[in-house]
């Protein structure tokens, strides 16, 4: 099980810098890491996911500039999302799709946090298998509820980019279409409810804390991925909690 949740570190490491170098257009394999500010190279023992973090307190060991704690935040997150993976799917088709759209989700809220853009090439590259497994080792019962949730998603969201008139990016309405994918319907539904909802926190908090302009934008990106894997995990559950409490 440490090993599931090791692999998760070091592919969370790999994710943020999948997040953070394609939108810019630079390759994802060289040059190996380095500091953006004194361009020191990076060796071994400071790429080691969290723990060189917290070994160098969170600086470049030759300037002292300060590491983002971005990278540490999502190895952590990645890890315990594939723990949390494999504890409730076990070795099964499900941990394969669920592995999968945990990438998904965590690189597109690296690029969106740190480029406000969510990539075509990236949307494309998870699309492919979640739909193959999704229509066949991993399909719901009945199988066109696959089809029905990506149906959905796109055009819940192509409406709200339609009514907003630009207030949420294409990419948006794209990323919706594979969550419909792997969420299916009904559940893709919740997941845009919680989404706008924690979207609206978000928006609101950052107002009264950062005086942000309403116009000013906010990745949507990142309230999308949390209300989509608590969907995803625990969608079921609160959903016979929310009946329950009309009977
Ligand atoms: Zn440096």
């Amino acid at each position: 099980m440490i090993y599931v949740f090791l692999f998760g570190l070091i592919m969370g490491s790999f994710y943020n810098v999948v997040g953070i170098r394609m939108p810019k257009r630079q390759s994802i394999v060289s040059p190996g890491s380095s500091c953006p500010k004194c361009g020191h190279r990076l060796k071994a023992v400071e790429l080691i996911p969290v723990f060189s973090y917290i070994f160098l307190k969170g600086r470049c060991r030759e300037c002292g500039e300060r590491v983002s704690p971005l990278y540490p935040v999502m190895e952590l997150i990645t890890g315990g999302l594939f723990l949390m993976s494999y504890v409730q799917f076990g070795w099964s088709a499900e941990l394969l799709v669920s592995l999968l759209f945990v990438s998904l989700l965590v690189i597109i809220t690296v690029s969106d946090l740190t480029s406000f853009l969510i990539l075509n090439k990236v949307l494309v590259f998870f699309f492919v298998p979640l739909l193959f497994l999704r229509l066949t080792f991993a399909a719901p019962e009945p199988w066109w509820l696959t089809v029905a949730g990506m149906l959905t998603g796109f055009g819940l969201l192509f409406l709200v980019a339609v009514v907003s008139k630009g207030g949420m990016g294409g990419g948006d309405v794209k990323l919706y279409a594979v969550i419909g994918t792997v969420l299916g319907f009904p559940l893709v539904v919740m997941s845009i409810f919680i989404a706008s909802l924690i979207g609206a926190l978000v928006g609101v908090t950052g107002m009264l804390f950062f005086g942000k302009k309403r116009k000013s934008p906010i990745p949507f990106g990142p309230s999308i991925a949390v209300g989509t894997l608590i969907t995803y995990f625990y969608g079921a559950q609160i959903w016979q909690w929310y009946s329950g409490l009309f009977m």
